[in-house]
């Protein structure tokens, strides 16, 4: 951090500022300029936060050097980190995407869907059972009986499952029948729920909360770096804004944006972000175009009859169309949708 001091500061103050300093476990480097003087605060910085220099009598402005997120950023580990889970890999230049259901509805639904989504070159199925609804009156999940039938799909296709955990005690649960936990928009802020998936060996697919700035978000997932989990992939699904033309406003800005700062694979959500089944293959063709290292698709054989964001889903036969595009777009920029093809193991 550098503290600015105010240009009529006393030699007492500054004295005193850097004193506060070294009592908060840094040291300080007092350099004394023509017009101000500024100390340079050397050491974790991320210890203590600028308020607590700002209230020093004396102090103008605090401004800090480092992000606040350590392990999630790019200053501190260069190279992108690559998820892999099963079937499915994301990050390096390979474009992973996830699709199925919003709810995890039947058998023959699910089973139904990771075929579909399969042949269309989706390398993880996605699908809740465990549904953080906005009404307690909504349809909520099959909870373990929906983990039993993405189990079954698995067993069917080969495709990674990818299913969101609402509870720290529901992990070891979830984590028995998942290969990828998500951890959804109205949880990125339970930090005992991050510590918790943190601790579960299995990679975790963070969504960004509707309302969360970018160090908000970023620092979720160093809860899970720091628990020990390095597998972490960042989903940008949509903020609140004052729009209503979309469920959610979907800045794409935040792809680059993220890989800026952070080493981690940004996953897209496009069905969330849109709300609008006809806006989304664009949107999933304008995230790959962004560079996202995968994308997260809602996908049901029956939309109109969905248990849950039917209006936002794909039919299978749009979203087949949708991968080709994605395909040819991923092509003329250089990067790779990753194929079934090249999937190793596909029995977990
Ligand atoms: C979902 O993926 O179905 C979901 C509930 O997403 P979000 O947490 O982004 O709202
Ligand atoms: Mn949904």
């Amino acid at each position: 951090m550098i503290v600015v001091m105010e240009p009529e500061a006393t030699s007492e103050q500054i004295e005193h500022a850097a004193e506060r300093i070294e009592a908060l476990g840094l040291r300080a480097h007092v350099i004394r300029g023509t017009e101000r003087t500024v100390i340079a605060v050397i050491g974790e910085e991320r210890k203590i936060t600028k308020e607590a220099l700002e209230v020093v009598p004396g102090v103008s402005a605090v401004m800090p050097v480092l992000a606040p997120y350590k392990m999630a950023s790019r200053e501190v580990h260069h190279d992108p980190t690559i998820v892999q889970a099963g079937s499915f890999t994301a990050g390096g230049g390979i474009v992973g995407v996830i699709a199925g259901p919003c709810s995890v509805e039947s058998e023959s639904q699910i089973v139904q869907t990771a075929q579909a989504v399969k042949a269309a070159g989706a390398t993880a199925l996605r699908g809740g059972a465990f549904k953080p609804r906005t009404s307690p009156y909504s349809f909520q999940g099959l909870k373990k009986e929906g983990l039993q039938l993405l189990a079954t799909a698995r067993a069917a296709t080969g495709l990674a499952i990818v299913t969101e955990v609402v509870a720290s005690e529901d992990v070891d649960l979830v984590a028995s029948y998942a290969d990828i936990l998500q951890v959804g928009a109205r949880n990125m802020q339970n930090y005992r729920l991050l510590e918790a998936v943190g601790g579960s060996g299995r990679p975790v697919l963070l969504k960004r909360g509707p309302s969360a700035s970018m160090d908000e978000f970023l620092l979720a997932a160093e809860y899970i770096l720091n628990a020990g989990n390095p597998q972490v992939m960042l989903c940008e699904r949509g903020i609140r804004t004052f729009e209503t033309h979309t469920r959610y406003t979907l800045p794409l800005a935040s792809v680059a944006f993220l890989h800026r700062k952070s080493h981690l694979p940004v996953i897209v959500d496009p069905s969330h972000g849109t709300g609008h089944a006809y806006l989304v293959p664009s949107m999933m063709a304008a995230s790959v175009a962004a560079g996202a290292d995968g994308l997260i698709v809602e996908v049901h054989p029956d939309p109109e009859n969905a248990q849950s964001d039917g209006y936002q889903s794909l039919d299978p036969a749009t979203f087949q169309v949708a991968m080709d595009q994605c395909r040819r777009v991923a092509d003329a920029i250089g990067r790779q949708i990753q194929s079934v093809m090249e999937t190793t193991t596909m029995a977990r």
